[in-house]
């Protein structure tokens, strides 16, 4: 059986693998250039290297068994001499291509009859004034976007062209703007021999388009879970993914459901596995990336809240008190990823709280928000 697993990547989500492997009795070598990203004090070993640094994972193959990845924005087409030497690659490099980029991303879902918001690609200064959609609309870039940097929201031409050009004039697509009523999201799983667990269908709150807050299981009727569920297998069959997806939606008030966006690998929605899930995002995909049979998906837990700590500050401080005072919550479990100064929107950690039902839910999120951030709530 397989012992040693590279990742590529050191921030949070290598680090709760890394802590995840310890159950499992597999070694961890992450590949990042930072050495005090998250990942770094937990691994068994660091391969020093940009995530692209195609050199460094040639290192990193030579003492591990399988390569999976935190970080999707990998160079493709350098890896693929890689994978055609040997190296495994779970999730597989081609079930990564229409995944980089978010335009290739929207057009092979629309190609597979799944529902996506209406887009358009822009490439230069005619491609925006041209561009047929409605005001307000979305503009986002099409690579390297994550935590809503890359995506900007706009609601005239000239906010367009203005937001166009901070980007750097990259490659970018407009899209509708949707009015949804929600955001949803699913972690999926998917093993080698094709074997497929969705998750529950979680709740995710955004503001300034970064996720703040998830509730699981999704206050929505049960036809919405399982529209929302098997769209995510049609897409983890689709693309013959092994490994483990985070796909999020948008449900509008009339019902529909569409899908926003696919990472693949583990994601801030599937956080509140850790605790509420017999097995965790994070122990899933090293389950299946050493071949191990899937584990049990189940909630321990009728109801979870999982609150991310944002930084509101540029200051290097670990912030001890104030977890102390989130872990004094009842059934509340805090996760600081140690990084090594705060900045405005960087996340710092994460809390989750077990429940019972949804009863003073909302609530519980500005009570921990209030103590996470005092200054925001006089
Ligand atoms: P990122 O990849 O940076 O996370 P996303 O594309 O997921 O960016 O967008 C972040 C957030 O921005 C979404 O969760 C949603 O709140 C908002 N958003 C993105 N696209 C749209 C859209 N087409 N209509 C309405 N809101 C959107």
């Amino acid at each position: 059986m397989t012992k040693r697993v590279g990742i590529i990547g050191g921030g949070q989500l290598a680090a709760m693998m890394a802590i995840a492997a310890k159950s499992l009795n597999i070694s961890i070598v992450i590949q990042t250039a930072n050495t005090s990203d998250p990942a770094t004090s937990l691994a068994d070993m660091t391969i020093l290297g940009e995530v692209t640094d195609v050199e460094a994972t040639a290192e990193l193959a030579k003492i591990t068994d399988v390569i999976t990845f935190e970080n999707e924005f990998v160079d493709l087409e350098k890896l693929d001499a890689l994978a055609k030497s040997g190296t495994e690659f779970i999730p597989s490099l081609d079930a990564l291509k229409p995944l980089l980029d978010k335009y290739t991303q929207r057009t092979y879902l629309q190609e597979h009859g799944i529902p996506v918001p209406q887009f358009f690609p822009i490439e230069t200064e005619t491609d925006l004034i041209k561009q047929p959609l409605a005001y307000p609309l979305v503009l986002k870039a099409r690579r390297n976007g994550y935590d809503g940097q890359g995506t900007r929201i706009v609601s005239s031409e000239s906010e367009l062209l203005e937001a166009w050009q901070s980007m750097g004039k990259v490659p970018a697509l407009v899209e509708e703007k949707v009015n949804f009523k929600s955001e949803l999201a699913v972690i999926i799983a998917r093993s080698v021999t094709g074997d497929c667990l969705v998750y529950s269908v979680v709740e995710t709150h955004q503001v300034n388009q970064v996720c703040t807050d998830v509730i699981a299981p999704a206050r929505i009727r049960d036809a919405i879970a399982h529209e929302v569920q098997d769209i995510a297998k049609a897409i983890a069959n689709s693309l013959n993914a092994v490994g483990i997806l985070g796909i999020e939606y948008f449900l509008t008030p009339d019902g529909k459901v569409s899908v926003n966006e696919i990472a693949p690998r583990t994601h801030n929605s599937g956080h509140y596995t850790i605790e509420a899930c017999h097995t965790s995002q994070f122990e899933q995909l090293l389950r299946i990336v050493t071949k191990r049979p899937l584990g049990d998906i189940s909630m321990r837990s009728p109801v979870a809240v999982m609150v991310n700590l944002l930084g509101y500050e540029n200051r290097g401080s670990d912030y001890q008190k104030i977890r102390h005072q989130l872990e004094q919550l009842p059934n509340c479990y805090v996760h600081w990823y140690g990084k090594n100064s705060s900045k405005v929107g960087r996340k710092l950690g994460h809390v989750t709280i077990l429940k019972e039902d949804y009863q003073d839910i909302d609530l519980l999120i500005s009570t921990i928000n209030a103590i996470w951030q005092p200054q925001k709530s006089l």
